[in-house]
């Protein structure tokens, strides 16, 4: 049977959407002399054409003026982590006070696991995800075990039922209402790394303090995916990575939030300079005077070489008009992409089952599909023919139609060539 899978839509739709030209302020890799259909910002967002030069400024002013670039240059780097606070704050909800650039994902989430993970008495457990990304179990694990903690016993990991891939909020409800009393941080993921479900903040929040215990959110598949609104939800603490979804190049600079309520109300915190007020940091006093902001967490001076990159990302998103404007066509993109695979089923007689919600409040852009009775080789025909997603065994397709620079079209082309891939 034939699909409907048109071309020459996909491009009317494109045509249609204004949104449509930030396509051509992103590199793509090629596949014999055209865009590849890349389909990974899930994993590895784009390069900007702008980035290089954004660089280059800082090399330049690097060779013109050494270390006086501190002052001298165009972008002064004793400030420089400050021309990020309100555009961070405008991708994650935030007051420009609660977020700042630093260091990289898992480490602040140790920072912050060391302010917001305080086990007391019987109070000592931390609920997450099953399946959560690794590196956040690890962070998890080995918090538990420095506090002296029982790793077995701890971590308590919220599971989809038998039979089904996506996790409950009644479920996580349960669950901390379960743990009350002995429940000292929930941290889950914002987006699920691997189904895409996106879980419903505001819920989580609201139970873990229902029960006296923070909540926090490793949200490195929900920023520049999704609109949040951590500061009004009351989410404790966040982290993200600015690789994904943000478009900053390999192992760019992280990102973090600290709701106000906690700046300043005694939490244990490890310290380092660029935490020391600014007004007298260059005094070199030898205590401690907190900046009194989420900058109080802050360790070391900003890695501009890399941040440089991360500054040009986060310009292309404040000009396309904020999260909830790229959020509006990433849905209508995901749709279309879901609608695509539907077609492609039918034509080819096979079950390809999107796992990720349907629903819009639960998912962002990416979408999980298992071709069921389908091998790798479906994944090397993909590749073959210039379509880059993420393929996991058994036989997982992870794919997400970015907002920014995908287009109806690449999703087409992609439905065509994954119904000729499939025997
Ligand atoms: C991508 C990702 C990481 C990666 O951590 P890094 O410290 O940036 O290497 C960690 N956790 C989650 C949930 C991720 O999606």
């Amino acid at each position: 049977m034939q699909s409907q899978i048109s071309i020459s839509e996909a491009q009317a739709l494109d045509a249609a959407d204004p949104l449509s030209r930030f396509r051509e302020q992103f590199i793509f890799p090629q596949h014999n002399g055209y865009n590849a259909l890349y389909f990974t910002g899930n994993s590895l967002g784009l390069q900007p054409t702008s980035a290089k030069e954004a660089l280059q400024v800082e090399l330049d002013d690097w060779a013109e003026h050494g270390v006086e670039g501190h002052f001298r240059a165009r972008h002064p780097w004793m400030h420089y982590h400050e021309l990020f606070s309100e555009k961070l704050a405008a991708i994650v909800g935030a007051k420009p006070s609660e977020v700042v650039a630093m260091n990289a994902l898992t480490v602040n989430l140790h920072l912050l696991l060391v302010s917001f993970y305080n086990p007391q008495g019987s109070r000592k457990k931390i609920i997450c995800e099953a399946k959560a990304f690794p590196s956040d179990r690890y962070a998890l694990l080995s918090q538990i075990a420095f506090h002296g903690g029982n790793p077995d016993t701890d971590l308590i990991e919220i599971a989809p039922r038998d039979g089904e891939n996506l996790i409950r909020l009644e479920d996580v409800l349960s669950a901390i209402d379960g743990a009350g009393e002995k429940l000292a941080t929930v941290m889950m993921g914002g987006v699920n790394y691997y189904t895409g479900q996106l879980h419903d903040l505001k819920a989580i929040t609201d139970a873990a303090h229902g029960v006296g215990a923070m909540c926090g959110f490793d949200l490195a598949h929900a920023a520049g995916n999704v609109p949040l609104q951590l500061h009004e939800m009351e989410v404790d603490f966040a982290c993200w990575c600015t690789y994904k979804y943000l478009n900053s190049g390999p192992g760019s600079v992280g990102g973090l939030f600290i709701h106000e309520k906690h700046h300043n109300a005694g939490l244990p915190r490890l310290e380092g300079w660029w935490g020391h007020d600014k007004e007298t940091r260059f005094k070199m006093d030898p205590d401690y005077l907190s900046m009194g902001t989420a900058e109080s967490w802050q360790m070391s001076n900003a890695p501009v070489l890399n941040m440089a990159i991360h500054l040009a990302s986060l310009k292309i998103f404040e000009d396309a008009g904020g999260m909830d404007v790229l959020r509006e066509r990433a849905l209508r993109l995901t749709d279309y992409l879901e609608q695509t695979i539907e077609k492609v089923a039918e034509a080819t007689s096979t079950n390809l089952e999107i796992i990720t919600p349907s629903n819009h409040s639960e998912r962002g852009c990416q979408l999980s599909i298992v071709a069921h009775g389908q091998g790798r080789e479906l994944f090397e025909k993909l590749s073959a023919n210039g379509v880059i997603v993420d393929w996991r065994e058994p036989a997982v397709i992870r794919m997400a139609p970015v907002p920014l620079y995908n287009s109806f079209e690449d999703i087409a082309r992609f439905g065509l060539i994954l119904q000729d891939s499939i025997n």
